[in-house]
């Protein structure tokens, strides 16, 4: 028979911890919100391995005399409520008095704190034992988290990489700088500082100093509120210029605390609905005033979720409220645009031509000077939000009518496209809508889609040898501004660009300097190129390393050969599109697009005959 055996006080108290803490990430945050309990204006966080081995903060807060220092560590040790009934009305966070206790059941802790007109400060150390002394420190209070879960090596084994916890770090103190403008934060990693937010007025101003893409002009003020401001929403939100690559921009705040909800994120992301392109996402901060009746705050153990008692008015607001305010901005803009437009026709019509296919596969052309020049010049009209603006509104829509059509072809047409590539005697009729190649041929008329084409040839140069792509070196090397964090996140994964041929290192604390790329890829904003990547870093890092490093290649790849690729509505020589058929003829996999789209169709001299009744 089994025996039941009580566990130790000690052993109890390490399983309870768990529930406040199983992350870094929690600790941080329980840390936080007692140094906003106890009315802090400066807050300083520093991490050392993603909290793993530190987790240190420092705030000019309220302090402790030396007895509430050593009993801020007991079980349910709390000058926040003092009876049972006072929970449901205190505004103040969390647990109550759990989170001392139990961080210090999980680690080795040391506190150093003070009133503000105590003569002397305490020290509590603890790790096995206790110990406390008096000291001499500034006031507030200083508590270091050092080394989580050392005495619980089952939890310490879930811990994730270094820059998995960070990354979570770096989001929650976010999440924060947004929810309090009105204190100074600064956030350390390894010593270094990544973030300093002394206190500002609007949040619009702390995104600008929390993102760098972020700016005053490319963030909008929203505020509404719907039932007689039972609900109402604030923040801002980025205008339909400005995009990143995941969602680590969204946050959401329910009465002051953050929260996530995918249905909150939904509302969001409808509301830019055919405003930014799939797969992109805005930065956005919302915080959502609601009667507390109408909300559930503890349907989660660390109140990290909600749930509403009429979400569709929540959902809607926030829905209606985003489009509305992207509708006026654009709509400003448009008028101010017109007003303009003379001044800028030129740059907007600058002659710029992607298609350097024909030469791309000879990078001895390009090691001439001047055309080092001209890479450059294409480089900074590429990169010209006027010309990106345009490059993105040109692109052709592919109706679902066509993509039928084109599978329904597909078969056939594969074969088609073999025979008709092998014989090497087609006549190229032109260009159809700047967008499709006309070949006459004895079976009747082949059309290739000059994009998917050369996407398809691009992709399987890039995939099948990229580790022999023929580089350039660029004249003048490109700077990209990425914040510091990212710049953290991206440097271990460099070799994946090196590999590629792009060589890029980083340049200071918050740039990144790009020397070389494939010739192939000279043209392209390099700088949303590793934007992307970042992109995918945060979203592949659960893999393992293998695989991390497949997924990537391959998606960086794609791009690369998309962004590359001539472009619908390029205007291509007879002799380009001579050398886009022979490069596609000798291309395997070459009947689609990496996307799946056929790069060509055949319409039939018989089904031609049909329609002009020549044949039944
Ligand atoms: P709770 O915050 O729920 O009261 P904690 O375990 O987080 O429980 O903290 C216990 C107590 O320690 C708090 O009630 C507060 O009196 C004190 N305390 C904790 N952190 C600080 C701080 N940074 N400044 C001043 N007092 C603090
Ligand atoms: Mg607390």
């Amino acid at each position: 028979m089994p025996k039941i055996k009580q566990l130790s006080p000690h052993e109890a108290q390490k399983i309870a911890a768990g529930q406040v803490v199983d992350r870094p990430v929690n600790a941080v945050k329980e840390l936080i919100e007692n140094a906003l309990d106890a009315q802090a204006t400066q807050i300083n966080i520093f991490i050392e391995d993603g909290g793993k081995k530190l987790m240190r903060i420092v705030d000019n807060g309220c302090g402790m005399i030396p007895e509430d220092a050593q009993l801020c560590f007991a079980k349910h040790a709390t000058s926040k409520i003092e009876r049972i009934d006072e929970l449901e009305s205190i505004t103040t966070f969390g647990f109550r008095g759990e989170a001392l206790a139990s961080i210090a059941a999980v680690s080795r802790v040391t506190l150093i704190t003070k009133e503000t007109h105590a003569e002397q400060g305490t020290k509590v150390t603890i790790t096995e034992d206790t110990a406390t002394e008096a000291v001499a420190c500034t006031a507030g209070t200083d508590i270091s988290v050092r080394d989580l879960f050392y005495n619980v090596p089952a939890r310490a084994k879930f811990l994730k990489k270094r820059e998995t916890e960070w990354r979570q770090i770096v989001q929650l103190v976010h999440a924060f700088c947004l929810d309090y403008t009105s204190i100074h934060f600064k956030l350390f990693s390894e010593g270094k500082q990544i973030l300093n937010c002394p206190p500002v007025e609007q949040v619009i101003a702390r995104f600008t100093q929390i993102f760098n893409h972020a700016t005053s002009t490319s963030m909008l003020t929203i505020d509404a509120s719907r039932d007689d401001k039972r609900v109402s929403i604030a923040g801002a939100i980025s205008n339909h210029q400005t995009f990143g690559y995941n969602r680590s921009g969204l946050f959401f705040f329910v009465n002051k605390r953050w929260i996530t909800n995918h249905s909150l994120q939904r509302a969001l992301l409808k509301g830019y609905q055919n405003v930014i392109p799939q797969g992109r996402y805005p930065t956005a901060c919302i915080a959502i005033t609601i009667d507390p009746q109408f909300v559930d705050i503890n349907i989660h153990p660390r109140k990290e979720e909600v749930k509403f008692a009429h979400p569709r008015v929540v959902e809607q607001l926030i829905e209606q409220t985003v489009r509305e305010a992207l509708e006026n901005n654009l709509s400003a803009q448009i008028k101010q645009e017109v007003k303009i437009a003379p001044a800028h026709a030129s740059t907007t019509h600058a002659s710029f031509n992607p298609f350097d296919f024909a030469h791309s596969i000879q990078p001895t052309f390009y090691s001439g000077q001047g055309q080092n020049n001209r890479v450059q010049q294409n480089q900074r009209i590429l990169n010209s939000p006027q010309t990106e603006k345009n490059n993105f509104r040109s692109r052709p829509v592919h109706g679902t009518e066509s993509a039928v059509l084109f599978s329904e072809k597909n078969i056939n047409n594969q074969q088609t496209l073999a025979t008709q590539q092998e014989e090497t005697s087609h006549t190229i009729i032109g260009q159809l809508n700047k967008t499709y190649i006309l070949i006459e041929q004895e079976d009747g008329l082949f059309l290739v889609d000059q994009h998917a084409a050369q996407e398809r040839i691009l992709y399987e140069l890039f995939s099948s040898r990229f580790e022999q792509v023929p580089t350039i070196k660029l004249m003048f090397p490109q700077q990209v501004t990425l914040a510091k964090e990212d710049v953290q996140l991206i440097e271990p994964h460099l070799n994946i660009f090196h590999k590629n041929g792009i060589m890029v290192e980083p340049f200071g604390s918050d740039q990144l300097i790009i020397t070389s790329t494939p010739v192939h890829i000279k043209n392209i904003s390099l700088e949303e190129l590793i934007k992307q990547v970042l992109g995918w870093i945060t979203e592949f890092q659960h893999l393992d390393e293998k695989d991390f490093f497949k997924t990537i290649n391959e998606k960086l790849h794609a791009q690369m050969a998309c962004k590359a690729a001539v472009k619908a509505g390029d205007v291509l020589t007879h002799e380009q599109m001579q050398q886009l058929l022979h490069d596609l003829h000798t291309t395997p996999n070459r009947f689609t697009c990496p996307h799946g789209r056929p790069t060509g169709w055949l319409l039939s001299t018989h089904d031609i005959e049909k329609k002009f009744k020549r044949k039944a």
